[in-house]
């Protein structure tokens, strides 16, 4: 049986992680959000006062990393602890971003993320999806949003935040994401470019299941 693999890459606050749980749950796909394991390093690191531009001991954090997706791909279990709602604060975001631009760390992760894929077929949500970890995914989407719109739903996401400073932060983020040397925050060019601004879910949702429709079995593996 041939396993499917559904890449949503796009900026930060473009709705990927709603999205990509939806479809996971309509095709009965595995979720897998790429940038909980970039933030899981990044909170070790912190936690371990590792310094970000140490790329050797970036690299053993990485690789011996014990990542457990939780809660159908919702939550984190790091060495053990359940990280879920510790890697989502902005100063873990912000450390995940300078983790991220590591060619050692992504090399570890990416490793870590293709082998989830080898047994099941997946939705995998990231920033390289489509263009590293799998240029051969069958149904690739660069979902993006207006940045006003995209700070206001991460704003609504982060309880007591301020818009204004969300947004200079995933501002900050999408830069540093979209000019590191390796893999880069870019869209694969045989991506499908969905702006979700003026869209609600249910209607991002459609866009996406009707591609996988056209570009599997009618949404089944393929034998
Ligand atoms: O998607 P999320 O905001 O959780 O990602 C946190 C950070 O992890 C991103 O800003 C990016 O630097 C990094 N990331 C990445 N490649 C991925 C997923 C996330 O570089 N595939």
């Amino acid at each position: 049986m041939k396993r499917v693999i559904v890449a949503i890459d796009g900026p930060a606050g473009a709705g990927k992680s709603t999205i990509a749980r939806r479809v996971a749950a309509k095709t009965g796909f595995v979720y897998i959000d790429t940038g909980a394991m970039y933030r899981a390093v990044a909170l070790w690191a912190l936690r371990a006062d590792v310094d970000l531009t140490d790329m050797h001991k970036l690299e053993e954090l990485a690789k011996a990393a014990n990542m457990i997706f939780l809660d159908g791909g919702s939550g984190m279990e790091l060495n053990g602890e359940d990280v879920s709602l510790a890697i989502r604060t902005p100063e873990v975001a912000a450390a995940a971003s300078k983790v991220a631009a590591v060619t050692a760390v992504r090399r570890a992760l990416v490793q870590k993320q293709r082998e989830i894929a080898d047994t099941s077929s997946v939705v995998m949500e990231g920033r390289d999806i489509g263009t590293v970890v799998f240029p051969d995914a069958n149904v690739k989407i660069y979902l993006d949003a207006d940045h006003s719109v995209r700070a206001e739903r991460r704003a609504q996401d982060l309880i007591g935040s301020d818009t204004s400073q969300v947004a200079k932060d995933i501002a900050e983020r999408d830069h540093r994401d979209a000019s590191r040397r390796d893999s880069p925050m870019t869209q694969a060019p045989d991506a499908v470019y969905l702006d979700s601004s003026g869209l609600n879910l249910d209607e991002v949702e459609e866009a996406i299941l009707k591609l996988i429709r056209e570009r599997t079995s009618n949404g089944k593996e393929i034998h």
